[in-house]
């Protein structure tokens, strides 16, 4: 017996979201549960630093514990069926085919602390799946988050600044950017700028979930 099988028999494998017995981290009735986004997709004018923004789910019920749990308790076996999601909607949808796809990158204080980008994990388990043009060596964050009270001049100044830098000239590519949360669109504008200004194409966003 191999010693995966016999582990699976000793630690019955389980949801990480309602606990019940399952052969994967997230079973199929609590990805039932999880609230599509609707309209799946917005577009916008070609004059907008964002061309199109797609969210897959509400930032609500279970699409939001997963997102904790990945984010916070790193439960990182998530990544893989919370990216089988994304990857579905957009073979279903044939979205984004020609883009070269990043991840929001997190300033490196952040990622040393959490050990991971939970974005950057996201993509890595589509790469997995699917040949894709995945690259993470485009934009950089160069400042951490903001800190909570967001009210001092000082901090209103710090974020006038884009927290982002594209770490490469770019020829008119287009780019689909993906984070896990969507919340006030801040940073994928920002992320949109920086692209932008390093000559890219059309950029998009995709979260899995929109509050
Ligand atoms: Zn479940």
């Amino acid at each position: 017996m191999r010693v995966d099988s016999l582990l699976d028999i000793l630690y019955p494998p389980k949801c990480a979201l309602c606990g019940l017995f399952h052969s994967d981290s997230l079973c199929e009735s609590c990805i039932n549960e999880m609230i599509p986004y609707d309209p799946l997709t917005t577009a916008f004018p070609s004059h907008n630093l964002i061309q199109s923004l797609t969210n897959i789910f509400v930032y609500t019920g279970r699409a939001a514990q997963a997102i904790g749990l990945l984010k916070y308790s790193r439960i990182t076996s998530l990544a893989s069926p919370l990216s089988n999601l994304i990857l579905n909607k957009l073979l279903e949808e044939g979205l984004y085919q020609n883009c070269i796809i990043t991840a929001v990158p997190l300033h490196y204080k952040k990622n040393h602390s959490r050990g991971f980008n939970q974005s950057e994990l996201l993509c890595c388990s589509l790469k997995e799946k699917k040949e894709l043009n995945i690259s993470f060596d485009i934009i950089k964050r160069t400042k951490d988050s903001l800190p909570k009270a967001a009210n001092s001049v000082h901090t209103r100044k710090y974020e006038s600044c884009n927290p982002f830098i594209c770490s490469k000239k770019l020829n008119g590519e287009d780019i689909l950017v993906i984070d896990d949360v969507y919340t006030t669109g801040y940073t994928s504008n920002m992320c949109a700028e920086a692209l932008k200004k390093s000559g890219s194409g059309d950029v998009h966003i995709l979260t899995f979930a929109r509050s």
